[in-house]
């Protein structure tokens, strides 16, 4: 690290549990971050700001007035942009030393295969089923640690599969791939702004967490979130062995 970055970061340097090595840690790291919408946009501000060497933001969506509300990475000039771009020159205005890759794309197959063996950590931050799956099978292929994120109207909720630990359980552990379930997504419904702000910034904490080694994981556990009480509550998750997605990985 430069003398800059050692005062661009100095308020992480100073917690012991992080310290020089820490920063270097976040600074060789590099983070896929699965959807540049309102639980991506907080996620991606603390992860640019944090020092994160490299972050690949997809989306294949542009940026509509109805986003604004809660997608803070994105600028009413920036209405009809895609939302990769936008996050991409916001998060080089806050920290122009680290690289930001934009994929304007809805990524699957081998391709997300791909983007997600060469992370470090993966942010789920989409808003449907069929990815969230797809970006499940992907990180237990490659062993990836996966922070999942979700919030719709009131109702938030985030933890973490991290199959480098062979008894955490998988995504579709808790939600099987076979399962009908509905999309409900803020593109019909309500959201409370900053519902995605808690639940992006703590998918960004989680992950910081992971990179440098610290504390205590997600993994295994389910944090929801009622905003409408603020009252957390925390489920117990446990690895599927009929599961068909990891129940074959070990
Ligand atoms: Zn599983």
């Amino acid at each position: 690290m430069n003398d800059q970055q050692l005062l661009r970061y100095s308020r992480h340097i100073l917690l012991d549990e992080i310290d020089i090595e820490g920063q270097e840690k976040l600074l060789a790291a590099h983070v896929l971050i699965i959807g540049a919408g309102g639980l991506g946009s907080p996620a991606a501000y603390y992860l640019a700001s944090a020092g994160v060497g490299t972050i690949t933001l997809v989306d294949d969506d542009t940026v509509d007035l109805t986003n604004l509300q809660r997608q803070i990475l994105h600028t009413t000039q920036r209405v009809g942009q895609a939302k990769a771009a936008s996050g991409k020159q916001t998060l080089e205005e806050i920290n122009p030393t680290i690289e930001v890759v934009a994929l304007q794309e809805r990524v699957s197959g081998e391709r997300l295969d791909e983007l997600v063996r060469s992370a470090t950590v993966v942010l789920d931050c989409c808003d449907n089923f069929a990815t969230r799956h797809a970006v499940n099978r992907a990180c237990v292929a490659n062993k990836v640690p996966l922070v999942s994120g979700a919030a719709i109207k009131f109702d938030g909720q985030i933890s973490v599969f991290d199959q480098r630990d062979e008894h955490a359980p998988c995504y579709s552990c808790l939600f099987p791939q076979d399962q009908e379930f509905e999309d409900v997504n803020c593109g019909t419904m309500g959201v409370f702004a900053p519902l995605v702000g808690i639940v992006g910034s703590m998918q960004a904490a989680e992950a910081l967490k992971l990179i440098v080694g610290i504390g205590e994981s997600l993994a295994g556990r389910l944090l929801m979130l009622d905003a409408r009480t603020m009252e957390w509550s925390s489920i117990k998750i446990r690895r599927n062995a009929k599961c068909v997605v990891c129940g074959q990985a070990h």
